[in-house]
């Protein structure tokens, strides 16, 4: 009886073909503004019915989504958005579908978040030599999850004592590359990072390819020919960041390099987000999506 019970409310992501997935956002566990159960109810609210809750280097949100999903009869899939460098370039990994007790992916993950700290710290002294004291111990205070340090707490904690009107002025003026908040850090490797995902049995996807700007075409291609060499398998083609002419671009290399597909709004909070939870574009009909991939 239990096993019939279960069977009805447990989502095989094979069986059913999701309307509305949505494999890319972020919580208070990172650099979300709301708890994992209220980002959960809005994707539900939002008409999403597949779900991974994807936070910056850090699985502490999994288990409220997953119990949150499940009350809301809505499918879910384990996720997390790991920071890497490839040649320098700061760049995301999304891994969706893995073992959230895995050994190899939950030691990279501490290591990663071990770094923010120690990045943070430098980024609040390259503040202070500027007259702007105290940055570091006040982004703290924004970050619901202390061991989970992200340049967006540095930004929203400079709005709030004036710095800039808002976070993206706060990031053009201070924290980006160039900028004296910056703060050049070592990541994960690509090759690391794939290794953790797949050891743990799960996919790796390319997060928002359109972002990287200071990548070339031409690296562009490198990029991804070592991330297929490496055993990755998707990339996100329909996202809040992308313009339709990105779409189309990344749908054509998901083609060439036989990727399948991830469609992920990057919701931050309200108010902070390119797109809602689930209000983005379908992707292109011919794609595979990457769910088929998930066990
Ligand atoms: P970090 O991973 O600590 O380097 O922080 C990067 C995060 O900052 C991203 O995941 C976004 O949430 C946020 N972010 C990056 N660039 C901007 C921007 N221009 N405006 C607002 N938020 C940004
Ligand atoms: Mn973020
Ligand atoms: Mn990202
Ligand atoms: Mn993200």
């Amino acid at each position: 009886m239990g096993f019939v019970l279960n069977s009805l409310f447990v989502y095989s992501p094979q069986s059913v073909n999701p309307a509305n997935f949505d494999f890319h956002c972020h919580s208070v566990v990172s650099d979300g503004l709301l708890p994992p159960l209220e980002v959960a109810r809005r994707a539900a609210a939002n008409g999403v019915d597949l779900w991974a809750l994807t936070d910056h280097d850090d699985l502490g949100g999994l288990v409220e989504a997953r119990a949150a999903a499940d009350e809301l009869g809505m499918g879910f899939v384990s996720g997390v958005e790991i920071s890497i460098e490839w040649k320098s370039i700061p760049i995301h990994i999304v891994g969706l579908g893995f073992d959230a007790s895995h050994p190899a992916l939950c030691d990279g993950l501490q290591a990663l978040r071990q770094g923010r700290i120690e990045r943070a710290r430098r980024m609040g002294d390259a503040l202070a030599a500027i007259g702007i004291p105290s940055v570091f111990e006040g982004a703290l205070t924004y970050a619901g999850n202390p061991s989970l340090i992200s340049r967006a707490h540095f930004a929203r904690y400079m709005v709030s004592i004036g710095i800039a009107r808002d976070l993206p002025g706060i990031f053009q003026h201070y924290l980006t590359p160039g900028k004296p908040g910056y703060v050049d850090h070592r990541w994960a490797t690509l090759a690391d990072v794939i290794g953790w995902i797949d050891a743990a049995g799960g996919v790796a996807v390319v997060a928002h390819p359109g972002r990287y700007k200071t990548m070339s075409n031409g690296d562009q291609r490198r990029f991804l020919d070592d991330f297929k060499d490496l055993g990755g398998q998707g990339i996100e083609v329909t996202c809040g960041s992308h313009s339709p002419d990105h779409v189309l671009h990344f749908a054509r290399l998901a083609r060439h390099y036989a990727f399948h597909a991830s469609r992920g709004s990057d919701f931050h909070g309200p108010g902070e987000s390119y797109v809602d939870l689930g209000k983005l574009p379908q992707l292109p009909e011919d794609l595979k999506p990457v769910w088929r991939l998930i066990r």
